[in-house]
């Protein structure tokens, strides 16, 4: 696993504002540049194909993956359309995990298979799924580690080795690890893709996506489909973007800290009854893991989202998440606050019962996404919410109504 530098994180694919001399670069809020003549421009014609502040965000975001500069997008699932056109057309077959995120799912079942692609879903924990089923109409194989929200692993290196003896594309959707944990393009992926609105812009305040790929006529194939759709990110959104990139580093490893102490207190809670984190030794990848996953400061590393399952099902599942005050309810990941999902009731209320069950998300199942807040004010919210979600319900009304003041305070 080669390592990651945070300088290149601020530094890397920086230009610098040769109007101003300003350290940052300025948000570009035009629609349009003047050509100095007829054909003759400074390198950018109108925004919907490229604006300078975006042009930034993306030779820094290719930069840190050494590779080609990235394409952005108004949103993650922009970017994965722009890949999905760029690479399949009608008669194609695409591979894909089968605990991707869910828009992901939306898009391949409801709109690519309409336009006569047709999708595969298997469980890519096993490379030997991905082999047996390619054929000879797969053009790609799109791939998400860990899987949302089983925390499943997939062995990048090993599927990359199927993919290239069948001469087919691989792309990773890296949004939950990003390249400070683990480089995909490094062991042997052609594409990551990206939701920068997770992670990467990190504060929830600015929705993104990006494709980067080192295949520099497979990245413009990409721009071509971006000006086609007209699916660029505004000027705005790039400069949140970038500036939470400068802090990628410092955050992930803050995340990754706290979901490792906050996983492994959890573990000794007898009112949990599981716990999905590839730093847990009791994970089934934890070797895996050690692995794929980088180092900060010494120490291998392994994000900021873990899930847990509750005693008592679904229903203590949402009592958990009713009475929790740091901790916010959302359907969002990779931000500095903690934020819990229940996948059953949320993200995943659309997916028929069975077909969750068998991927491993059980009704009590609640998605974390670890903040950078002090761990102790994070597992003091999650045990006591837990302790309370046991407890006859009128216990819980009163708890809840004494303390409705802080719990407005806390955005609830
Ligand atoms: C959120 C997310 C997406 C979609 O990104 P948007 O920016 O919401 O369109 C894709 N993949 C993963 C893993 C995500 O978490």
């Amino acid at each position: 696993m080669s390592s990651f530098s945070s300088t290149v994180a601020i530094h890397g694919g920086r230009s610098c504002d040769p109007c101003h001399g300003s350290l940052v670069t300025p948000i570009v809020q035009s629609t349009t540049y003047v050509q100095d003549e007829v054909g003759v421009n400074k390198g950018h014609a109108y925004s919907r194909v490229s604006n300078p502040t975006v042009t930034e965000l993306e030779t820094r975001l290719g930069a840190l993956e050494d590779a080609s500069p990235a394409v952005c997008f108004g949103t993650g699932l922009a970017a994965e359309t722009a890949l999905f056109l760029a690479t399949l057309r009608a008669g194609d077959h695409v591979v894909c995990g089968d605990a991707i995120y869910g828009g992901t799912v939306r898009l391949v079942q409801q709109l690519l298979s309409e336009l006569g692609i047709s999708g595969t879903f298997v469980d890519t924990s096993d490379p030997e799924n991905v082999r047996r089923t390619i054929t000879p109409r797969t053009k790609l194989v799109f791939i998400e580690t860990p899987a949302n929200p089983t925390l499943k692993l997939a062995d990048i290196r090993a599927i990359a080795a199927v993919t290239k003896m069948a001469g087919v594309l691989l792309a990773v959707d890296n949004t939950f690890l990003t390249p400070v944990i683990q480089r995909p393009l490094d062991l042997g992926a052609d594409i990551t893709v990206y939701s920068t609105t997770k992670h990467i812009e990190g504060h929830s305040t600015a929705i993104g996506g990006s494709v980067v790929s080192r295949d520099e006529r497979l990245i413009e194939r990409v721009r071509f489909i971006r000006k086609c759709t007209g699916s660029i990110q505004a000027a705005f959104q790039a400069f949140l973007t970038g500036r939470g990139l400068s802090t990628l580093p410092l955050r992930i490893e803050r995340h990754s800290q706290n979901a490792q102490a906050l996983a492994e207190r959890l573990a000794r809670n007898p009112l949990v009854s599981a716990v999905n984190y590839p730093g847990l030794k009791s994970h089934p990848q934890h070797a895996l893991a050690r692995l794929q996953h980088g180092k900060i400061g010494g120490e291998i590393v392994h994000g900021g989202v873990l899930s847990f399952e509750v005693v008592g099902g679904a229903e203590a599942g949402v009592r958990v998440l009713n009475s929790v005050k740091l901790c916010s309810l959302v359907e969002h990941l990779g931000s500095v606050e903690t934020l819990l999902t229940h996948p059953v009731s949320m993200t995943h209320a659309d997916v028929p019962r069975d077909q969750r069950l068998a991927v491993g998300i059980t009704d009590g199942l609640i998605r974390v996404s670890v903040g950078i807040e002090d761990v102790a004010d994070i597992i003091e919210d999650l045990e006591r919410a837990i302790a309370l979600a046991h407890e006859p319900s009128d216990a819980i009304d009163d708890a809840v109504s004494s303390e409705e003041g802080a719990a407005c305070l806390a955005g609830n």
